[in-house]
């Protein structure tokens, strides 16, 4: 009920909104904990928290209107109230407005709320009626006693907004809370304007205060669809703050980081001639620059911060292998840190196939495979050379005695958190600590607005060539009924001397399922394929058995792999020229594509099936026909974008630029613009200004401005 909130205590008058949430009256240690599970740490992250949708309170609905499954409020006269045992023992209220009658069931009571219900009551209720039997009944109605119908019918029209929550907290503790809040912004202190006044525009209808007040508390008159949608000035005007906050967030953090010592690496280059020589291969022109780049930070002092973006198949790992190179011939360490086993193993073999020739040790360190002391030994006492592992690497307690370059390959999947941690590992030489450079790459392209939203912090560098002679990869959809028809073809490719990949993939599935699927479709296409040999990998076998599978099929072993999506990113097999992705329609783009890049990059036509479970939905057909129609990786994440949301091409907060609160890059995306086009003017003219609103945005999320 729109009145019960008002009894809570007034909370202590000294609150600031970075106070933790326990200091609202009514929250306790057991809510604390629950609340942090919301996002909700501080008494300022209430105010954040949005509403996902309003309830009409601004009208009584006869009894003889309500219908089944549409919340409503009610103004009832309670007639008979009795407790049932059944199956689960419940109060079961009777109740009528006229000759209409409505049934209120409660199965958690106490005495007190049974009292209350006694018959002759009139009470006001408000929830979402089902049919039971015959009849409406409300389960778990919120009720609030009114002394007659009169009273009852004169209601103040509202809102009322119902919250994102977690088990154990109710709507009434929320907006309790929210209430308390909302009366602490009448004090200049507690929501100040942040926002300076030189800035204007659009966005700066109203202030802060009245922004977030609008959202908890909006008029009667709002259009609720556009405030649902974000577009209501009160969104924008916080959506603009946000962005500008988060913005602000990431080009300090740069400033910092950036103040940091790194060595120095001047003799880059030295190395590159041999390096090129030993390929097999000539750099490409964008492959060539992008290195000059990355060379060019290497030698100053202060530590390197790069994105390298490049398409699937762009050629990444050489141009990290020339910075690896540069760093271990200038007496540092490199580390080069993969997503996955698989991949650790493959950069693995393709760094020591290139690096040990000239010299230089290349260690592989992951999780599972048995360390091997000496290597380690080596490596905490500062040995130059290059280190290859997975992300764990860097969490543990692996030592570094001089690591000078991080690596971190295929960024989407790692999060801000690791890249920070990267910052931690500071070596030292002599006395004095000295931050490594990072290296950046991506195969997500990303576009403009999103990349300085989410990236602000990194300078970026495109590798905007494929090498030469790939050709196009021809892409084809075909429902799972003509699956007979891709196996035969499976085994016309075969016999040409093509490899094959068979993809499986399951949406939401355990690791577990996943393989069991592998498992049926390596044992099915053994069984209709002559003279095809068949392997598998999956996410649940041994490292050392995957290793020894890929390894199989690189050397021409194998025909087909079955493979679950663990081959998803950088896998490289040339001579793999078709590629079956099962259950294709399940997939989002970016995966679909990074799977495809593992076709294509020999000079063969390469050909990929999407092989479907129809009917397809409407996404899952503009999915399908978006990479059908292209291979540029910066058309599909345009695409992608469009049809998913930037959370998700992100990688789902994964990346902890993308949690906003407020904001949304797609349908904010001229608020981005104009966030980043004032954040350098914020930076200089209005330093406390910019420091609270980074605290404002993102002290309680991404901890930007305390690193
Ligand atoms: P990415 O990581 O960008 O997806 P890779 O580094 O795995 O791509 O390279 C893909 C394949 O192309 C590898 O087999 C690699 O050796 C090869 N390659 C890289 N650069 C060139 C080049 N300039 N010319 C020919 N082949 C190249
Ligand atoms: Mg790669």
């Amino acid at each position: 009920m729109p009145s019960s909130s008002s009894t809570s205590r007034a909370p202590t008058a000294s609150l600031t909104a970075d106070a933790p949430v326990r200091g609202l009256s009514g929250v306790g240690p057991k809510l604390v904990e629950r609340l942090e599970g919301l996002g909700i740490r501080s008494v300022g992250d209430v105010l954040l928290h949005r509403p996902i949708r309003y309830e009409d309170r601004s009208r009584i609905t006869p009894v003889a209107e309500l219908l089944p499954g549409q919340a409503a409020l009610a103004v009832v006269r309670i007639e008979h109230a009795e407790v049932r045992m059944g199956q689960r023992r419940s109060l079961r209220v009777s109740a009528r407005d006229g000759d209409d009658w409505l049934a209120l069931r409660f199965f958690h009571f106490g005495s007190q709320q049974q009292a209350r219900l006694a018959p002759g009551t009139w009470v006001r209720v408000f929830g979402e009626p089902r049919l039971a039997g015959y009849q409406l009944e409300i389960v778990h109605p919120e009720c609030e006693v009114v002394a007659d119908a009169a009273e009852g019918y004169a209601i103040t029209p509202a809102l009322l907004p119902v919250y994102p929550t977690v088990s154990g907290v109710s709507q009434s503790r929320l907006r309790d809370m929210v209430t308390q809040t909302l009366a602490l912004i009448g004090r200049a202190d507690f929501w100040p304007e942040i926002l300076p006044e030189a800035l204007t525009g659009p966005a700066l209808s109203m202030t802060a205060a009245e922004a977030v007040a609008r959202i908890h508390q909006p008029p009667p008159d709002v259009d609720v669809a556009a405030l649902m949608a974000g577009e209501d000035p009160a969104y924008r005007r916080l959506a603009f703050e946000e962005l500008l906050g988060h913005q602000l967030g990431l080009r300090s953090r740069r400033r910092q980081i950036r103040s940091d010592r790194a060595p120095a690496m001047r003799d880059a280059g030295r190395g590159l001639g041999p390096l090129f020589e030993g390929l097999g291969f000539a750099p490409t022109g964008a492959q060539r620059r992008v290195i000059g780049e990355i060379l060019a930070d290497m030698a100053a002092e202060s530590p390197m911060l790069r994105l390298v973006q490049g398409d699937v198949g762009s050629g990444k790992t050489v141009v990290a292998a020339a910075a690896l190179l540069t760093a271990v011939d200038n007496g540092w360490q490199g580390a080069f840190m993969a997503p996955t086993e698989l991949l650790a193993e493959q950069h693995h073999g393709a760094l020591s196939r290139w690096l040990e020739p000239l010299g230089i040790a290349v260690w592989l360190v992951t999780g599972k495979r048995k360390r091997e002391a000496a290597a380690l030994t080596a490596i905490a006492d500062g040995r130059p050379g290059v280190i290859v592992g997975t992300h764990a690497l860097f969490q543990e307690s692996l030592a570094f005695g001089a690591l000078g370059l991080a690596v971190i390959d295929e960024q989407h999947r790692f999060g801000v958190d690791q890249r920070l941690a990267l910052r931690n590992k500071a070596a030292r030489r002599g006395r004095r600590a000295t931050t490594a450079h990072q290296l950046i790459m991506t195969a997500t392209p990303i576009p403009r607005t999103l990349a300085m939203s989410a990236y602000a912090d990194l300078d970026t560098s495109v590798i905007d060539e494929l090498p030469p002679g790939r050709t196009p990869i021809q892409t084809v959809a075909i429902p799972n009924t003509r699956r007979d028809e891709v196996v035969a073809r499976i085994g016309r490719a075969v016999a040409e001397g093509r490899q094959v990949y068979w993809v499986c993939t399951l949406i939401e599935a355990s690791e577990k399922l996943e393989a069991q699927a592998a498992e049926a479709a390596a044992e099915a296409l053994a069984d209709s394929l002559d003279n095809v040999r068949v392997s598998l990998v999956h996410g649940r076998m041994k490292a050392t058995d995957k290793a020894r599978a890929m390894n199989a099929f690189k050397a021409g072993e194998i025909d087909v792999l079955v493979a679950t999506t663990v081959i998803e990113v950088g896998v490289d097999v040339p001579n793999a020229s078709l590629m079956i992705i099962e259950n294709a329609e399940r997939l989002g783009l970016a995966q679909l594509h990074q799977l495809r890049g593992r076709v294509g990059r020999g000079s063969v036509a390469s050909h990929c099936v999407l092989l479907y479970q129809g009917p397809l939905s409407d996404t899952a057909r503009a999915r399908l026909s978006a990479l059908r129609g292209t291979s540029d990786g910066f058309e599909i994440a345009r695409a992608d974008l469009e049809l998913r949301g930037p959370g998700e091409v992100l990688g789902t907060r994964q990346t902890g630029a993308a949690s906003f609160r407020i904001a949304d890059l797609v349908r904010d995306a001229d608020l981005a613009e104009a966030a980043l086009a004032v954040a350098d003017d914020v930076l200089a003219y209005h330093p406390r200004e910019a420091e609270a609103l980074i605290a404002r945005w993102t002290a309680s999320g991404d901890d930007y401005a305390r690193v």
